[in-house]
């Protein structure tokens, strides 16, 4: 087993880790990775809380996608200092799609909210999938994280009356009604999720109303293109 630093990774605000050998990857999951036959690991990466976005602050990326920027030249600075002469292969962010709720599931990270967003007891909501690696690494697995659902035991799911639309009203997200409120002049969900920001768990990882602003503004500009 290789031991590693992953105090760079938490420096730059990816708190969240997960290896998995490919080979014991449920087939479904393993079907979704591009490659994934021609490494022996795979490495999950994701951010928690502010600590992200502040140094994508600091980092003054004034491209279009500064986050997938700045975590594609932090991975990479990190693969090539703890894992030398290790093939590898960054596969998200990328062209490819990738399971990305799939791999969080199975590492403990993804628990489905009523609006859809994964939710975990020690992040919340506050959290996202930020990197995928193969890689022909031996490191140590990672334990799955542990903890229940917060929804499990949130018995008055402000979430769901928080929804201006009603779209969770059902025991299926509406992504119709979602969608058909977004895109009304004086939406109240054009750079945000009202639902999502009612969630009480976490609240000291909320991340910062500019960063929610970036995150909501990409997938309204997508709601425009394709609704
Ligand atoms: S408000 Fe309750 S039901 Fe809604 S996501 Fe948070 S914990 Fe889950
Ligand atoms: S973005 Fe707005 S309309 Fe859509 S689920 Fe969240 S609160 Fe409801």
């Amino acid at each position: 087993m290789t031991a590693v630093d992953y105090a760079p990774l938490d420096e730059a605000g990816f708190f969240l880790r997960a290896i998995f050998d490919v080979a014991t990857l449920p087939a479904a999951v393993r079907d979704t990775i591009p490659g994934a036959d021609r490494f022996r690991q795979l490495i999950l990466i994701g951010h928690g809380g502010r600590r992200l976005w502040e140094e994508v602050k600091a980092a003054g990326l004034q491209s279009e996608h500064p986050i997938d920027d700045f975590t594609q030249a932090t991975v990479k600075r990190w693969l090539a200092g703890q894992l030398p002469g290790v093939a590898h292969e960054l596969i998200y962010p990328g062209d490819g799609p990738v399971g990305l709720q799939a791999l969080g599931r199975l590492a403990g990270w993804h628990h489905d909210s009523p609006f859809r967003v994964g939710v975990n007891a020690e992040w919340g909501s506050w959290f996202a999938y930020r990197a995928v690696v193969l890689a022909d690494s031996s490191l140590p697995l990672t334990p799955s994280m542990t903890g229940d659902s917060p929804c499990a035991s949130c018995r008055t799911q402000p979430c769901v009356s928080a929804c201006p639309a009603e779209a969770l009203q059902d025991r299926d997200f509406s992504l119709q009604k979602c969608v058909a409120y977004r895109k009304q002049p004086g939406s109240r969900c054009r750079i945000t999720c009202v639902a999502r920001t009612s969630c009480p768990v976490r609240p000291e990882h909320r991340y910062d109303d500019a960063q929610i602003a970036h995150s909501y503004s990409r997938s309204m500009a997508m709601i425009e293109k394709l609704y």
